[in-house]
């Protein structure tokens, strides 16, 4: 039996810095379930589908093969044999895949995915509907939040410091409609499972996060 802990939470809650750095301390793999979402997403935008059209996205994410490979420990994303991890980091692919993630078909095959590779290794698994959905029997369940201004705040320095120019208010209002998409879906919305402990990043560290998570798996 593979042990797996879930990890859930809005956008910027520091979800991915913190499951990497457990993933890490327990010699776990770190999956990524946000970067399918994205994989899909990218296939739609590169084929020019409507992303307000959920039958053609139902439809053309048939011919979508996401898979995962892991390269000297880093989550490769292939989308059709290709490795797309430098291409779903952008705003646009980011608001794409909060739409083409309420699609059923799509989340019904990327779930599928998810649960194959937690049946198989020892994970550390974020994205939206862990606890709730892919992994309700997970050994630990973390709901890892934090306010938006800070979780705006934290998204703005990253870029900064990447050079990128933007606008903090602008990371604000992007921050929120993704929340509100992601939180009021009917497939899988974001919410708290019952038996997941509530973390709220706003004042602590990642060195803080990350040790209450591994006290939880004691
Ligand atoms: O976590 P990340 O920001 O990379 O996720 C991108 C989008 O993918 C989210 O806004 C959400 O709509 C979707 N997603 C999801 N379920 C997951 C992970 C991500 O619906 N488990």
């Amino acid at each position: 039996m593979s042990y797996n802990i879930a990890i859930d939470g809005p956008a910027g809650a520091g979800k991915s810095t913190i499951a990497k750095k457990v993933a890490k301390e327990k010699g776990f793999i770190y999956v990524d379930t946000g970067a399918m979402y994205r994989a899909m997403a990218l296939y739609m935008l590169e084929k020019n589908v409507d992303l307000a059209d959920t039958v053609a996205i139902a439809k053309m994410c048939e011919n979508a093969d996401i898979s995962i490979k892991y390269e000297d420990g880093v989550q490769c994303v292939y989308l059709n044999g290709t490795n797309v991890n430098d291409k779903i980091r952008t705003p646009d692919v980011s608001a794409a895949a909060s739409k083409t993630s309420v699609v059923p078909e799509v989340r019904v095959k990327l779930v599928q995915l998810q649960q194959e590779l937690a049946a198989k290794e020892n994970v550390v698994m974020d994205g939206r509907d862990i606890c709730t959905k892919v992994l309700p029997n997970a050994d630990v369940k973390v709901f890892l939040t934090a306010s938006v201004a800070v979780r705006a705040k934290r998204r703005y320095d990253e870029l900064c410091a990447k050079g990128t120019e933007c606008d903090l208010k602008e990371i604000e209002k992007e921050i929120a409609e993704r929340d509100h998409r992601d939180m009021t879906r009917t497939e899988s919305p974001l919410v708290q499972a019952e038996d997941a402990t509530l973390v709220d990043s706003s004042a602590m560290t990642i060195d803080e996060v990350a040790e209450k998570i591994m006290s939880l798996c004691k």
